[in-house]
């Protein structure tokens, strides 16, 4: 290119400015904030930088920094006739990048006049961001990678409470991998104290917390873990008194109990206060996992098990064993199927239930399906509050009181 051609093509700002004008239509803000209530609504994209965006942003806004928008928009809105409202800060930057969109084929693309000084200035509604520190973007930056969690999922799971029933052998690889994964608040129910005979698989607790309330040795360990965690100790047997104020302070319970009666009690608490439940058990080699909530046209616990066994007839962990690696496979799928629940991302494990067999290392997966005459979650339920789950299970109330204590 000779010189008189570079300046031949050269454009002054204020030329290029006028060339966009001419091409892209512009909106003022109060015909943008009267199309946040029409339908479909138009796809508003904020093209400033991220310490802009944290300032504030319109409602319902995606934020795609201009030097990203054509690299991400197909994310935002893949159709290519779609209205879209682009905005910046004073309405000069969203001119070219409606410009841009429309030369990658966006034929209803629209800028935003004024940008977003003109909609705060005229006193339209805004909303401040809740962001991550710098610190958080580093300490989740692998979850951040990935299209599916982001930056809106790591802040759902901040946001987010998770029960676990037990900080025993289920609860210990769940627990931990929940609090490195950021879910912002965990709730432990747990009664017991922390036994030699709990080290093999129970992997919270270490050789100097023997004793300790394993609440309490499981809290320390999971702020240790990640101090974005609040652990809540609930250092109470769970039953039909106090399981449903515990549950309904949660999105979602892990059950780790290894016992009938605290399998229905908290099936039922959780079919009863609208709660997902993600149920596991193992024995020996052996581990299930499977997701109950039939809000969402899944089983319940009552509805694939009615009955519970004959007392004594199924054997515990503490009378027939578990190798210690089993718990932590099994307790692992719990935390991985309570993360994608939270992000409502992929397949859950709804209405199927995982059988793993160690010994083969098979995983296979049957179907669960919800019965309609289950008594807890069918069309015409007959169990509508707590009952007694000891008396239920066939059991005299203090001979499982002992029993209870453990969690696997
Ligand atoms: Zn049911």
């Amino acid at each position: 290119m000779t010189i008189s051609q570079q300046t031949r093509y050269r454009r002054t700002r204020d030329q290029l400015l006028a060339a966009a004008r001419a091409q892209v239509p512009e909106v003022d803000v109060y015909t943008v904030a009267q199309s946040l209530d029409a339908r479909p609504r138009p796809t508003l994209v904020d093209i400033r930088e991220r310490d802009e965006w944290v300032q504030g942003h319109l409602p319902g806004a995606h934020f795609v920094p201009r030097g990203y928008l054509e690299l991400r928009i197909e994310e935002v809105q893949p159709d290519r006739d779609a209205p879209i409202i682009v905005y910046c800060a004073g309405g000069v930057r969203s001119l070219l990048g409606a410009r841009d969109l429309q030369a990658m084929g966006y034929t209803n693309v629209a800028s935003m006049a004024g940008g977003f000084n003109a909609w705060k200035n005229n006193g339209l509604p805004f909303v401040v961001p809740r962001i991550l520190s710098d610190e958080q973007r580093t300490r989740y930056s692998r979850h951040l990678l990935i299209p599916e969690v982001g930056e809106a999922g790591q802040l759902k799971l901040l946001e987010s409470k998770a029960l676990l029933i037990g900080a025993g052998g289920l609860g210990s690889p769940a627990a931990l991998y929940l609090a490195a994964a950021g879910v912002g608040t965990l709730g432990i129910v747990d009664f017991d104290r922390v036994d030699l005979s709990n080290l093999q698989r129970q992997i919270l607790h270490g050789h100097s917390d023997i004793g300790r309330p394993k609440v309490e040795s499981a809290a320390d360990r999971l702020r240790e873990v990640n101090p974005d965690v609040q652990v809540i100790a609930h250092r109470e047997r769970l039953d039909s008194s106090n399981a449903l104020d515990i549950i309904r302070q949660y999105d979602i319970v892990l059950n780790g109990s290894d016992n009938f009666p605290t399998r229905y009690l908290v099936n039922d608490a959780c079919v009863l206060a609208g709660k997902p439940l993600v149920d596991a058990s193992i024995f020996i080699f052996e581990g299930q996992v499977t997701v109950y909530d039939p809000r969402q046209g899944g089983p319940c616990y009552r509805c694939l098990y009615p009955d519970p066994p004959p007392p004594g007839e199924v054997p515990s962990c503490a009378e027939a064993g578990v190798l210690g690696v089993l718990p932590g496979i099994v307790g692992s799928v719990q935390a991985m199927e309570a993360i994608k629940y939270l992000l409502e991302i992929g397949e859950p494990l709804l209405g199927r239930l995982l059988m793993i067999d160690a010994l083969d290392m098979s995983f296979r997966i049957l179907k669960a399906p919800r019965d309609p005459a289950c008594p807890v979650c069918g069309d015409h339920p007959t169990v509508r509050e707590l009952i007694d789950y000891e008396q239920f299970c066939g059991l005299p109330p203090r001979a499982v009181a002992t029993a209870s204590n453990g969690h696997e």
